[in-house]
């Protein structure tokens, strides 16, 4: 039961049943066909082989007449056949003449033999079955490396960058793919201008940089921007993720590094883009356990190639990280990655363009209201929302539509939101009761409170982890949070755990989230922002930072122990004036907490609008138009 609870929980990837692979089978279909190899020959060998006879039996023969004819094939090799098989044997042999015999042939057309002259003994048949054993040897070591290959380890391409050019006319993406990041597009439209003419630049001495590190958060459009520079400027692009360059073997790295820049430096100009820098470009020298020789081999090769570069090549080199602060600081220098555009998360306006843009690919109906949704979606990023729209056309497909409706939207932005409803859930009607009017007491205090945000909808139904949801909407991006604000935020929060407390006596572990977010706020307020009198604008502690990084790892405590009991002191007044404050509301307007949660019990949700009849009146903090 919280506030806008966001889930990661459902997650579940459904396992296949193991398939037969297809590079089992391959390797087992060469098997067959090389032991069919084997057995074909085994049986014409034996067919075409002769039997070693003797050359004296072989004469004792021919003086018998029991030779049919005979094939010389060089001075000393002959093979013959008998007239009939002798009881034992079969009917070709051959024998060796141990000297030069010259009345054989006399001899032979004497005893009306046929006789003919072989070219060679290297009989062809013969060559073959001397080489089959090395054929066979060969062809099962060329299996096996088939086999290495296929599963993946690439035994002879290690060092090619394997960089993906996009080459790709028909679907390329433009400036106008991009919504909103008017400041970015700006930036990087000089670098357009560059590619088309570098000509220009170049004749007037100006300098473009060759690096351009693109910095935003994850989702923002980076990799999206990049692509559209390319479509723009019309060149080639080169596109390539930091973590394809760190590979197991030592020195793969730099020589991937080595290949791209080449490739850059023929098809200039040109872009290159090696998308997540910070998978190779961390800080040289950090991080733990034993060194990570490889990745800085790779940085130190990335560092020369920049070096090696100058603007004059038309070579443009575009990078894309949402972790600037680990990067080395020598990717960041002149004459390399000098360039930094950020991304940032999009505004209002711009989600709702970004909506628009991906509503282009679907059919939308005409009740979309994309203002209310840009509203609704605080906090989401590009990619959010091109997959909040993608979810939205899935559950209209579902239903059969042939649009795209607002109420699809409504529901796709609650599943991303909140987790996917559980509709089917059986609660107990106690337990039913109890979120409601849990969910309640954070409804009345959004409508009671001057500093709350609006409400969007509250409802029983589980989502997520969460038992029930209270959704605020805010009415504009929040940037920056007041006094008033952030206290009228701790005192909804604390709705839910009010209302129990003053409904049932004893509250639920429900309240744990709301409990964690409300002094997680109260505590910020304390030691950040110098919301407290008694504790003044002073910065307590530094700011957490997950130690994987591998810049700092150990933090210090820059107060002492008094100062942390005043600080606990503090963020605990904080709570407790807020919360005594939310009880108080809620107690005095009991009925209509309790005409909240009993219609909740029955139509489970509400929207902003549903609760505003059933109170009687708006919210305190409503002042907008729609
Ligand atoms: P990043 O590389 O910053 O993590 P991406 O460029 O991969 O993010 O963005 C992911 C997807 O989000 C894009 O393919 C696009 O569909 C969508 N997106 C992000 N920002 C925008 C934007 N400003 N305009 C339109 N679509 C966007
Ligand atoms: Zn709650
Ligand atoms: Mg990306």
């Amino acid at each position: 039961m919280s506030n806008n609870d966001y889930d990661d929980s459902q997650k579940d990837p459904d396992k296949k049943p193991p398939k037969f692979n297809l590079n089992n089978r391959a390797a087992l279909i060469s098997l067959l066909i090389l032991v069919g190899f084997f057995l074909f020959f085994l049986v014409f060998q034996t067919q075409g082989m002769q039997v070693h006879i003797p050359y004296s039996d072989f004469k004792k023969d021919l003086e018998q007449g029991k030779i049919q004819k005979i094939e010389i094939l060089d001075n000393l090799t002959i093979i013959g056949q008998y007239k009939t098989a002798p009881s034992e044997g079969q009917r070709d042999f051959k024998s060796q003449i141990p000297y030069l015999d010259n009345d054989l042939v006399e001899e032979l057309l004497k005893n009306n033999v046929i006789v003919e002259g072989g070219s060679t003994a290297n009989d062809p048949l013969q060559i073959f079955l001397g080489l089959l054993p090395w054929i066979i040897a060969f062809l099962f070591i060329w299996f096996m490396f088939r086999q290495v290959q296929g599963s993946g380890s690439r035994a002879f391409s290690f060092g090619k960058s394997r960089a993906k050019r996009y080459l790709d006319t028909s679907k390329k993406i433009t400036f106008q793919d991009v919504a909103g990041q008017k400041e970015a597009k700006y930036e990087l439209e000089e670098v357009v201008q560059f590619l088309k003419n570098p000509g220009k630049f170049i004749k007037i001495g100006a300098r473009i940089p060759t690096g351009v590190l693109l910095v935003g958060m994850p989702g923002t459009g980076k990799t999206l921007l990049a692509k559209a520079i390319a479509g723009e400027a019309n060149v080639p692009f080169f596109h390539m993720s930091g973590s394809d360059f760190v590979e197991m073997f030592v020195g793969v790295g730099a020589s991937r590094v080595r290949d791209l820049f080449d490739q850059g430096r023929k098809n200039a100009p040109c872009i290159l883009f090696i998308d997540e820098l910070d998978a190779v470009g961390r800080t040289r020298g950090a991080g733990y356990g034993g060194g990570h020789d490889e990745r800085e081999q790779t940085l130190n090769q990335m560092l020369v190639e920049m070096d090696g570069f100058d603007t004059k090549d038309g070579v443009i080199i575009l990078a894309a990280t949402n972790r600037p602060d680990v990067l080395d600081p020598a990717l960041l220098r002149p004459g390399r990655f000098d360039r930094q555009v950020v991304i940032d998360m999009p505004d209002i306006k711009e989600r709702e363009d970004i909506i628009r843009i991906h509503c282009r690919k679907i059919p939308p109906s005409d009740d979309i209201d994309y203002q209310k949704l840009a509203r609704a979606t605080p906090g989401t990023s590009g990619a959010d929302l091109a997959n909040l729209v993608n979810e939205a056309a899935l559950f209209a497909a579902r239903k059969n539509q042939t649009h795209v409706h607002m109420a699809d939207f409504e529901e796709a932005r609650d599943k991303l939101l909140m987790g996917i409803a559980k509709k089917s859930k059986i609660i107990p009607v106690k337990e039913k009761e109890m979120t409601a009017y849990h969910e309640a007491g954070h409804t009345i205090l959004h409508y009671f409170l001057e500093n709350a945000d609006p409400l969007h909808k509250v409802t029983i139904i589980p989502h997520g982890r969460a038992g029930g949801v209270t959704m605020p909407l805010p009415k504009d991006d929040i940037h920056y949070y007041s006094r008033g604000y952030s206290e009228d935020k701790i005192k909804v929060l604390l709705g839910g755990y009010a209302a129990e407390q003053l409904v049932y006596g004893e509250t639920t572990s429900g309240a744990s989230n709301d409990i964690e977010k409300a002094t997680r706020l109260a505590r910020m307020m304390v030691c950040e922002w110098g919301m407290s009198e008694k504790m003044g604008p002073v910065a307590y502690g530094q700011k957490e930072e997950p130690i994987f990084i591998g810049k700092e790892i150990a933090r210090h405590r820059e107060y002492s122990e008094e100062t942390a009991q005043l600080l606990d002191k503090e963020v605990e007044k904080i709570i407790i004036d807020c919360l005594n404050i939310s009880v108080k509301l809620l107690t005095d307007n009991k009925d209509k907490l309790k005409l909240l949660a009993d219609t909740l019990v029955v139509r489970e949700t509400l929207d902003g609008t549903e609760v505003e009849e059933l109170l009687g009146f708006k919210p305190k903090n409503d002042d907008i138009e729609e």
